[in-house]
């Protein structure tokens, strides 16, 4: 891992600065309202730690894809309610990101005030890494803090900006996520086993790359176990397939480290009433597809995580949405909450997958990044933590 990250305790001058944090709040809306505050919770602590010191706290954040256009669909508002709820104090949301408006807001603040920001990607600036929009979304505040893991592996402009200009620091949450991931690449505790599922191999070979360097099994499921299914030599019937990373599935199976399905769950579709079977990994029929994996492969796969010292899971066993097709991903959850070892989610179908079952508060670390923590684990670096750390040096 690379040096430390600049930390909160490391920023001057706290009481009455005026502190800009890009937050990770991109929070699922149900009828205009937070569905799952998750990602609002878990970015409190920071918050508290700087009003506490008597800054005053302007949070940026993004929010679904607007696309540099300003739609009210995408708006904070919600947000900018359920934070002011559960921190127990009026956040008013400044209309947008940067300009007049908003700085006459900012310089308002008193000791221990919090505002927010509108939806940062409403302006085509964010996305593009424009310097004359972080210039702008600078201007008003003393300090910068990044508490936005999950959005830490672009370069945006709210993410690579502000360092260069503003004395910076990791925020709380981000800090723990850059330990623990971190720690995983530099001396994890062995037996290491690595779980992966999920969509799409092409998505991940990257990060098996990288974690066969360090851990000692891997554990494939999901959809991407029918490409290694497939390089193996077997039929996957209509199962998902990606033909162009077949050869690249045979050469991580050669290294002996790799364990794939020996059963899976099939059916015709994807549906909760769905006629479904349970065949070997070698016998998927034709016009069938592999949605899960089988009994015998979850137990297998429950055995090797029971005895870990260290376990990383990323990526669904299977379309776990779906009640037929949940069994793997519930007994791999279920082994992962029970392993005595120090046990880390990455990944935001996973991570979900965990919560909806309950086990969350069983796993050591449930990371809040998907794309951040696959990257950070592929290159043990992102574009948001180099720019803390090269800070006005840049
Ligand atoms: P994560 O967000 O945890 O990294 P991914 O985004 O890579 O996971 O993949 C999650 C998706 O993969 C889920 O929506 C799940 O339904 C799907 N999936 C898992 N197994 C299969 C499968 N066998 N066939 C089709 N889709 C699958
Ligand atoms: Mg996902």
């Amino acid at each position: 891992m690379p040096a430390p990250l600049p930390r909160l305790e490391d920023l001057p001058d706290l009481r009455g600065a005026r502190v800009l944090v890009r937050a990770e709040l991109n929070a699922p809306l149900e009828q205009g309202r937070v569905s799952d505050d998750l990602r609002i919770t878990t970015t409190i602590p920071t918050i508290e730690w700087l009003r506490e010191r008597g800054a005053a706290v302007a949070l940026a954040a993004h929010l679904g894809r607007p696309k540099g256009e300003v739609r009210g669909e995408f708006s904070l508002a919600p947000v900018a309610e359920r934070l002011g709820a559960l921190l127990g104090t009026e956040v008013p949301l400044a209309p947008s990101a940067t300009g007049a408006a908003t700085a006459a807001l900012v310089a308002s603040l008193g000791e221990g005030e919090v505002l927010m920001l509108e939806n940062l990607r409403f302006d085509p600036g964010e996305e593009g890494n424009d310097p004359a929009f972080a210039a702008n979304l600078v201007a008003p505040f003393d300090l910068y803090v990044n508490e936005a893991f999950g959005a830490s592996h672009r370069a945006h402009a709210s993410i690579v900006g502000p360092p260069r200009v503003l004395p910076s620091a990791a925020g709380l949450l981000l800090r723990r996520e850059v330990e623990v991931l971190g720690g995983l690449l530099d001396a994890p505790e062995r037996p290491f086993v690595a779980v992966l599922g999920g969509s799409k191999v092409s998505d991940k070979l990257g990060v098996i790359d990288a974690l066969l360097e360090r851990c000692d099994t891997i554990l494939v499921g999901g959809a991407m176990a029918f490409t290694f299914l497939a390089a193996q030599g077997h039929p996957v019937g209509d199962s998902l397939l990606e033909a162009d990373r077949v050869e690249d599935c045979r050469r991580l199976l050669a290294t002996g480290r790799v364990e794939v399905p020996v059963d899976v769950v099939i059916a015709q579709e994807i549906a909760e009433d769905a006629d479904h079977e349970v065949v070997g990994a070698g016998a998927i029929p034709d016009g069938w597809k592999g949605l899960d994996v089988g009994p015998e492969t979850a137990a297998i796969f429950a055995d090797r995580i029971a005895t870990a010292r260290t376990v990383l899971w990323n990526g669904p066993m299977g379309v776990f949405e779906v009640a037929p097709f949940a069994g793997g991903t519930l007994t791999v959850a279920e082994a992962v909450a029970e392993c005595p070892g120090f046990t880390v989610i990455g990944g935001g179908d996973s991570a979900a997958a965990v919560r909806r079952m309950g086990l969350a508060s069983s796993i050591d670390h449930v990371s809040t990044g998907g794309g951040a923590s696959l990257e950070l684990l592929e290159l043990g670096d992102l574009p948001g933590l180099a720019a803390l750390r090269l800070g006005r040096d840049a």
